[in-house]
């Protein structure tokens, strides 16, 4: 294990926690799979530390926290970052499922909180002071780069704060990371707390300064703008701002805001005003990918108005605005769609296109295929060509996030076919693949063919479920465009998203459904075989 960068104060760290805290969004959870390719994809987005997870939660958590560590974890990568409770069995399975990084963190957080104090941990100061001291040393020994959290900061009193964090510093965190946890704090208040413990924690110099919070007040970025202007020097936050409740701040604003904004940040790292020096190490043109393969994977859709990655983001050539921007673009732009990469929709391959041509365009957009995910890719990539003159780069992507999210494949949909229209009963007639084997075929009526098709999948799955989210979305423009259909269903308390992209939209909500119907089925085996140890994280 190599020694961490030395702290740096004239950039700002992006701590990725997509995977962990942004996983905890109801109906995001992820299989490892997807989490491997969205780290992949965060690597080349440029993010600084990835947190992949809270290993000693659960088996699989700690399966895919390896697995990123040893895959994505190389050298000249990203620090893969494992979350732990401040006891031995939390840092020592965080410590061995990084162990395959090139550069590994150990994160640690305890409450202190009184309100944390005296109802969930049921413990006094002192002894919180102590468990910190001494579980950060245990967590040096396992890993240089140590972070530490003391949760629930923005309601601590601030003297036991400081307290808190000296004793950290001194037994070896190199980062100390200070959440708002229930997105309480205002952007004046969040920023007087980082200049707080700036001016009173005699060895902060020691340590780098991170911020993690939540939106519940919709203040998250403005939070975290105001944190570094006080000395904050390490941003946690996730794609597209998915988290926990009202989610976390948005990786995407944080940095565009901090890009589009230099001049002003500048004085605060210590940069003269006109430094052109990127803030981050952050490249921007990968934000638009990420933010899609982020929301295709989790099912969580991005608001049309959502700033930056949103589809009206840059809608601004049209309507009153066009004159402006015609005659001189910067009077209603900000900044540059390209920027973020959100490019022509470029027109790159035709019906005519070799496996090689694909292989290289899919290389180029950043996806590397295994062989046989690749067939796979190429037969769509075919089919959709005869259907579709023109294969954008965009109907590539969704082809192949696709493709990526078929795992596991337990029930498979073999025919899908409906009659429908408005002199008919809408009939659907499906046949499934089911995990023993056995082909299955059933039909029903619906109020609509969707409806059809779901009540005779259901027929064949009989896997109690209530569908709660159905949307449909055209990748490009056209009337032969692909459409993606993103559907969320729900057992119990638990929440599974499914999306699958076609030209076809009735075929394309089959799919969706069957892929969250294989999530919520896989879930249940898991919970059959492995007594998982759930644990609440609010961290
Ligand atoms: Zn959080």
């Amino acid at each position: 294990m190599e020694t961490p960068s030395q702290p740096s104060h004239d950039r700002i760290i992006i701590f990725d926690t997509t995977l962990r805290d942004g996983e905890q969004a109801p109906g995001a959870a992820l299989n490892i799979n997807e989490k491997l390719t969205i780290a992949r994809q965060l690597a080349r987005l440029g993010v600084d530390v990835i947190e992949a997870g809270f290993p000693y939660s659960s088996p699989g958590d700690f399966e895919a926290v390896q697995k990123i560590a040893e895959v994505v974890g190389v050298e000249g990568g990203p620090i893969i970052c494992g979350l732990a409770r401040t006891t031995h069995n939390d840092i020592k399975a965080a410590a061995d499922a990084l162990k395959p990084a090139a550069r590994s963190r150990i994160h640690t957080f305890i409450a202190t909180s009184d309100i944390h104090l005296q109802y969930k941990l049921k413990k006094s100061r002192a002894e919180v002071l102590s468990i910190a001291g001494e579980m950060v040393a245990y967590a040096k020994s396992l890993t240089n780069d140590v972070e530490f959290s003391p949760e629930d900061a923005g309601r601590s009193d601030p003297e036991f704060l400081y307290e808190v964090l000296e004793r950290a510093i001194a037994a070896g965190a190199t980062t100390v990371n200070i959440p708002d946890t229930v997105g309480y704090t205002t952007p004046a208040e969040f920023g007087a707390l980082i200049r707080g413990i700036k001016e009173n924690v005699p060895n902060i110099d020691q340590a780098i300064i991170s911020v993690h919070g939540h939106n519940d007040l919709g203040l998250a970025v403005a939070n975290f703008l105001e944190a570094v202007k006080n000395g904050a020097r390490q941003l946690e936050c996730t794609i597209n701002g998915i988290g926990e409740r009202a989610g976390n701040a948005a990786l995407e604003e944080l940095v565009m805001g901090l890009h589009v904004r230099r001049q002003y940040f500048n004085p605060f790292l210590g940069r003269p005003v006109n430094s052109e020096a990127p803030l981050t190490n952050i490249d921007t043109r990968q934000i638009y990918k990420t933010s899609r393969l982020v929301s295709n994977l989790t099912g969580m859709l991005v608001q049309p108005n959502k700033a930056i990655v949103g589809a009206n983001a840059f809608a601004h050539e049209s309507g009153i605005h066009q004159d402006g921007v015609l005659k001189n673009r910067l009077t209603y732009e900000i900044m540059d769609a390209q920027s973020i990469g959100l490019t022509d929709n470029q027109i790159v391959l035709g019906k005519l296109s070799g496996r090689n041509a694909f292989r290289s365009r899919l290389k180029e957009l950043g996806f590397d295929l295994a062989d046989q995910e690749l067939n796979k890719a190429f037969v769509r990539f075919k089919e959709l060509a005869d259907k579709k003159k023109e294969v954008t780069d965009w109907d590539l992507e969704a082809i192949v996030n696709d493709e990526i999210q078929q795992a596991p494949e337990l029930f498979r949909l073999e025919l899908v076919q409906v009659s429908c229209g408005d002199r008919a009963h809408p009939t659907a007639t499906v046949a499934i693949r089911t995990p023993d084997g056995q082909e299955l075929t059933d039909a029903a009526t619906g109020t609509g063919p969707v409806d059809a098709v779901y009540k005779a999948i259901n027929r064949v799955v009989n896997v109690p479920n209530e569908l709660i989210e159905f949307s449909v979305q055209s990748v490009t423009a056209g009337i032969d465009a692909i459409g993606e259909v993103t559907i969320r269903l729900r057992q119990n308390e638990r929440i599974f998203a499914g999306h699958s992209a076609n030209t076809d939209i009735i075929v394309a909500s089959a799919q969706a459904y069957v892929n969250a119907l294989n999530r919520l089925y896989a879930s249940m085996q898991r919970q059959e075989e492995a007594g998982k140890v759930a644990i609440a994280v609010e961290s």
